[in-house]
């Protein structure tokens, strides 16, 4: 730890600058950088969040006893720089307390303002500004922040209203006034005594009167509440480690509630929402700090064009706009062209977009906060292409300035802006999948087909999903769904086919026998009109119109750019035509898993695949995957033709086969009058082919080791396919892949299965097809024997789903019951599932590397599995030295930019 605790910064002198955020916070850091660049900022100190583990380890006695002469020094350097005492009755010096970490964190401490009041000093300030009003305003303000953040009076209860505003309310209707602006001096002084009162009844204790106690109070709570519950939550959410601490900032005070040429303000250097490069903001004329943010009064507008457009949204008339809500520049026109070169020299500055809050005391602006502005993630495509067209940053720059993960924004239809304003939402579930969508009510999939193919726009409600619904499901706009949890089948499905979904929707009681729905007692009917916004898990009434999106322009270019720098290369999961095309056209360089068995379920190929499953013998099975053959061959004609010219790899089949059976009562009668076989019968076959742990079970290449004839089908489809299709001038890269492999027998004798199938249907055909037989490496023991699978596996794919749940014994079906609570308790930074673990289960990828290379120099490595679609463990996965890694259609533009940053980083 330095000595030094306290830094100052004001006109005269600067301690800090930009790059001190660790020791000065966000806040103390800017503050101290504008004071850098002449920009008019109150003077004021910085206690650095060094301090804060000083107070959370040994508390507030230490911490004064650290700190005093720094403080007392960095006072007296405020005074000096003002003119003015702190504690002085007749011309008192007032100050701001304010808290500011390193990253920016709702939940801290809100600010103080106006500390140094008392009822001497309030005096003071009222004859020393004359302006009696404006002093008992502020120490009113004081006595409410203080009594709320720094005494902890809070509302008795969570329906309670806030005290003090409550007292607010009750002056005001007395007075019979609606704003607090229109109260007079008297009103403002009852105001305060009751304040006081309040306090004293309820917290037993008396205001303090003195500065320097309300001084040290104050910085105590910023201390304190680092360690709030609030706070913490956020940075375990956030990966802020604890130890960072918070910074104090305190700092003389302007006033913007001088009257009418004074006001307080926020502003955008570009707009945060679409990205526009246009300054815009908010400000409100005799006000201070949060009342612009607190929607007590309706702000106006910085600029006149916001002014324009903000006025024609909320439907006011451009008289009323001018004399009622001017902008400031009509209103304060020079103190508008001096915030517009300000936010301009910052924008410049920082190279990246502000958010900043201002002050104006008669006539004079001062600056209080710059920050980069959080945005959309549009706004972050946008911003950062025009700043590279601006020439403010470079290629490089541009795209690490955009969240992977916040694209998911651009890539699904969106409401319209406006129109959803007017929207009324009538339930939320969880954001299961993003997007807009908007359609009509139905309560059946194969409905929802039809309705479909009649040229209609549907969402499928149900009360849930099952992989019966999938054509459904496909067909529709939306999905919503009463229950089921983020991990719920049609949570799922719907992401991977990049649907809009909510699910969990608990307030909606569904009546598929009377095809209603009732939320609240409202009665929603089969062809009803709802929307859908998957992304916050609002469910709306009516049309409300969506927008595509657009794949073009500045969310193009920023894709070409990370596309020069990446070296991972990116495919997707895609198990059918039309999944492979969207793959495409995000850019996906080929298929890096194609499941066969989701092909299994379409329509009536569910049958074949039972009577292939339920045959006795061999030739049983034969007949049944012999009606099969032609549907699959059907399927693979189809992606090849998707992805012409572009690698397809093809999974054998993996699932165990009772996923393909009916479990209930009902269906295995149905199946059984479908089947012309006894319900007894099929209920003992069931039953049979239980397992107690079927994900390491009868799966995966021990099916086609026990059954060879299913391998030598899909095969047999996948060859056929191939030659069909290059005899139709397409190209065809066909690389087909074992699952579950553990020993190099296991793969040699699926291997020799494919590669006689080749032969055989190469001779018939008179024709041949170039093709590669690899494998998933998703067992433990794949990985350990890596190097001897590698002599005579042509690739490998890293199946980390299986892997991360074999590596750590966590079966994916059951985590639910403890991984919520293992996260909260940190035995694991992250779900394993969602990121890889990168010290254990990246340990055997990287080690499944080496080794396969060590055999097979120009071995192909890549890794399939929900991993491949996560920004950290791409970058993961970039270090690992992999060629590709492929993730669901959707998560491709998302993984190309993440590759592009991890290749960017690393070569730093
Ligand atoms: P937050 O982190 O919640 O934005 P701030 O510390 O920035 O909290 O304070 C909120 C607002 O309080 C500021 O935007 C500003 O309007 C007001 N404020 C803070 N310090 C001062 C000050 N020294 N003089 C005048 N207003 C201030
Ligand atoms: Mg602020
Ligand atoms: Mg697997």
């Amino acid at each position: 730890m330095s000595n030094k605790s306290v830094y100052v910064f004001g006109p005269s002198r600067t301690d800090g600058a930009a790059d001190m955020k660790n020791t000065l916070g966000g806040k103390g850091a800017n503050l101290a950088e504008m004071c850098r660049l002449g920009i008019s900022v109150p003077p004021g100190l910085t206690i650095s969040a060094e301090v804060c583990t000083v107070y959370t380890e040994q508390g507030a006695d230490a911490v004064r006893k650290l700190i005093e002469a720094e403080v007392l020094a960095g006072v007296a350097f405020i005074e000096k720089e003002m003119g003015k005492k702190f504690g002085n009755a007749a011309d008192p010096l007032l100050v701001s307390v304010r808290s500011g970490s390193r990253a920016s964190m709702p939940g801290m401490m809100d600010t103080i303002l106006n500390l140094g009041l008392n009822e001497e000093a309030v005096k003071g300030l009222a004859a020393k500004s004359g302006n009696e009003r404006f002093a008992w305003d502020s120490y009113r303000r004081f006595i409410q922040m203080y009594g709320d953040v720094v005494m902890g009076l809070k509302p008795v209860s969570k329906e309670d209203h806030d005290p003090f505003e409550e007292i607010i309310d009750e002056i005001k209707e007395k007075k019979g006034v609606e704003l607090d602006t229109q109260l007079g001096v008297d009103d403002l002084k009852h105001m305060v005594a009751e304040f006081k009162a309040l306090i004293a009844k309820r917290l037993d204790r008396e205001f303090p009167s003195d500065p320097w106690e309300q001084l040290w109070g104050a910085i105590m709570a910023v201390f304190e509440s680092w360690n709030n519950d609030r706070a913490k939550l956020y940075r375990k959410m956030n990966d802020i480690p604890d130890s960072w601490g918070t910074a104090v900032n305190v700092q003389s005070m302007v006033f913007g509630n001088l009257g009418d040429k004074s006001g307080t303000g926020v502003a955008f250097t570009r707009d945060a929402a679409v990205g526009e490069d246009i300054f815009n903001g908010e400000f409100l004329v005799n006000a201070q700090g949060e009342d612009v943010v607190a929607g007590i009064r309706t702000p106006q507008q910085i600029t006149l064009e916001g002014s324009r457009r903000w006025a024609q949204l909320a439907q006011v008339s451009e008289d009323d706009r001018r004399t009622k809500y001017p902008s400031m520049e009509e209103l304060m026109p020079e103190i508008y062209q001096q915030l517009l070169k300000t936010e301009t020299a910052l924008e410049n500055h920082y190279k990246d977009m502000q958010d900043i809050e201002f002050t104006i005391q008669e006539g004079k602006l001062w600056m209080l906060q710059t920050r980069s502005a959080k945005r959309t993630g549009a706004a972050m495509v946008r911003v950062a292409m025009e700043m590279l067209e601006q020439g403010m940053i470079d290629e490089k720059t541009a795209v690490l300035r955009v969240s992977p993960d916040r694209l998911n924004e651009l890539l699904h239809p969106v409401f319209d802006r406006a129109a959803i304003k007017s929207a009324r939402s009538i339930a939320n579930g969880l954001p299961a999948s993003p997007g807009a969508s908007t359609g009509q009510i139905v309560f059946f999939a194969d409905e929802a087909e039809q309705w479909v193919q009649n040229g209609l726009d549907v969402i499928l409600v149900r009360q849930e999903t099952s992989p019966e619904d999938l054509r459904g499901m496909a067909a529709a706009k939306g999905i919503l769904t009463a229950r089921g949890g983020m991990t719920s089948h049609a949570a799922v499905v719907a992401r991977g086919m990049g649907k809009c979904c909510v699910s969990g929707a608990g307030a909606i009681r569904v009546d598929p026998r009377a095809r209603t729905m009732t939320i609240d007692g409202k009665v929603y009917k089969e062809g009803d009109w709802i929307s859908l916004d998957g992304s916050t898990g609002l469910v709306y009434e009516g049309k409300i119109p969506t927008k595509d999106a657009d794949l073009s322009g500045d969310f193009g270019k920023l894709m070409d750019i990370a596309e020069r720098y990446k070296k991972l290369a990116v495919r997707a999961n895609a198990d059918t035509p039309e999944d492979a095309r969207v793959a495409r056209n995000f850019g996906a360089v080929g298929i890096g898993l194609c499941r066969t068995e989701h092909m299994f379920f379409e329509g009536d190929r569910i049958k074949a695949v039972r009577e292939m499953i339920l045959a006795r013998d061999e030739e049983g099975r034969r007949r049944a995957l012999a009606k099969l053959l032609p549907m699959q061959r059907s399927d693979f004609e189809g992606i090849f033709t998707a992805m012409d010219g572009l690698p397809v790899t093809i999974r054998l089949l993996d699932p165990p086969l009772h996923e393909f059976l009916p479990h209930d009562d009902v269906n295995q009668r149905e199946m059984a009058i479908e089947m012309g076989l006894t319900y007894e019968g099929i209920k003992h076959r069931v039953n049979d082919l239980h397992e107690a742990n079927p994900m390491m079970g009868h799966r995966g290449c021990r099916l086609g080791i026990t059954y060879p004839e299913i391998t030598e089908m899909q095969a047999r489809a996948i060859f056929e396919a191939a030659l069909n299709v290059k005899a139709q001038g397409i190209t065809p890269k066909v690389e087909i892949m074992i699952p579950l492999v553990g020993t190099v027998r296991e793969f040699n004798s699926q291997a020799k299965v494919i590669r006689d199938t080749a032969e055989a249907v190469f001779a018939e055909r008179g024709s041949t097809v170039e093709f590669m037989v690899g494998t998933m490496i998703e067992t433990p023991r794949g990985a350990l024997v890596a190097d001897s699978i590698g002599k005579q596996a042509e690739f490998f794919s890293f199946g980390t789903n299986d892997l991360t749940q074999m590596t750590l014994g966590f079966s994916r079906d059951d985590v639910g019951k403890f991984l919520p609570h293992y996260l909260k308790a940190g035995m694991y930074e992250q779900d394993p599932f969602q990121s890889i673990d990168q010290k254990g289960v990246g340990q055997l990828v990287k080690m499944g590397v080496n080794k396969g290379r060590s055999v097979r120099p120009a071995i192909k490595l890549g890794v399939c599995g929900e991993h491949g679609g996560d920004p950290a463990s791409v970058e993961f996965f970039h270090r690992a030295g992999l060629d590709y890694v492929s993730c669901s259609p959707f998560r491709v533009p998302i993984a190309r930019l993440a590759a592009a940053q991890a290749a960017i980083t690393n070569a730093k």
